[in-house]
């Protein structure tokens, strides 16, 4: 897909290592041709960051916690001062105390759903309101991260899964309000992969394997194809898409039971 993304510009939240999706999907970007920008939280992520933006030739790391307003202003700032407008934002945020993502659902506290759905889902559209007016005279898209723990029900998975049906949600409505603008929402859904907030999960190497083992494809999704699809989203390709869930999870979401030799 060389050159689709040329010309264009974008942000990129969540890049915590080389295994996140958000670089998968940022190396994608570059590969494209689009020049980016990183988002990190905190400084141990920013060391981490730094060679990795470098190696897509970005200069333009900033330290943001979601949960900061002052640092998200800060973010957008900056983000305003070196490009007048953008063309992309990436979302790719989630966060929920580990000792919940396993075990009962029904013991979600509050203090860690408010948490997990701040993180997970507002600051998508608290980053949307941000972007957007930079967007507004050329297009553009938004693209987030969503799971099919959202709505079916995926052991341990617990209030992420809440989230993320909120998120996805949220990818509707904004879409239905920056659709006007020529701005389009939406969101990748992979199926299980190995990074840093898939390991928080109870048991996220069964579910691993268990994929793999019975998606139709046979296969857990890589980094690449889910760079590939947020390429075909960002590009004139997907102009026409919004609103939209797109599953990258090797067709795991359409079984009703196992494979027979994995029952
Ligand atoms: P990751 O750990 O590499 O990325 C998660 C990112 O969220 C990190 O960069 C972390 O710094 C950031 N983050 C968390 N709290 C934050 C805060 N308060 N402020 C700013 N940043 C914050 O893991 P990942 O799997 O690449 O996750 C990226 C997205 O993909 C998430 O939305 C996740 O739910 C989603 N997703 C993951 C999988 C999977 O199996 N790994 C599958 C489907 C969707």
């Amino acid at each position: 897909m060389n050159g689709v993304l040329s010309g264009k510009r974008g942000l990129i939240m969540g890049v915590a290592n080389e295994r996140s999706i958000a670089w998968g999907i940022a190396k994608a970007m570059s590969e494209a041709g689009a020049e980016l920008a990183f988002t990190y939280q905190g400084e141990a992520f920013g060391k981490r960051l730094q060679p990795l933006a470098a190696s897509v030739g970005s200069d333009f790391m900033v330290d943001v916690d979601v949960t900061d307003e002052a640092s998200l202003d800060a973010a957008f700032a900056a983000l305003g001062d070196r490009w007048p407008t953008i063309d992309f934002v990436v979302h790719a945020i989630a966060f929920s105390d580990k000792a919940e993502l396993t075990g009962r659902f029904v013991n979600t506290s509050r203090d860690n759903f408010k948490t997990s759905l701040e993180i997970s889902c507002y600051s998508f559209i608290d980053v949307a309101r941000r972007a957007y007016p930079m967007m507004k005279d050329s297009g553009g898209t938004l693209l987030t991260l969503t799971y099919g723990g959202s709505n079916r029900v995926t052991p341990n998975y617990n209030v992420m899964g809440v989230a993320k049906a909120a998120l996805e949600s949220a990818t509707r409505y904004l879409a239905n309000d920056l659709g006007p603008d020529g701005i389009r929402v939406n969101a990748i859904s992979p199926g299980p992969m190995k990074t840093l907030a898939g390991a928080a999960i109870g048991g996220a190497r069964k579910t691993y394997k268990h994929t793999d083992q019975n998606a139709p494809l046979r296969s857990n999704a890589t980094l690449e194809a889910v760079g590939g699809t947020a390429v075909y989203l960002a590009s004139e390709a997907g102009a026409y898409t919004t609103g939209e869930i797109i599953r990258v999870d090797g067709g795991f979401h359409v079984l009703g039971m196992p494979q027979p030799e994995h029952l």
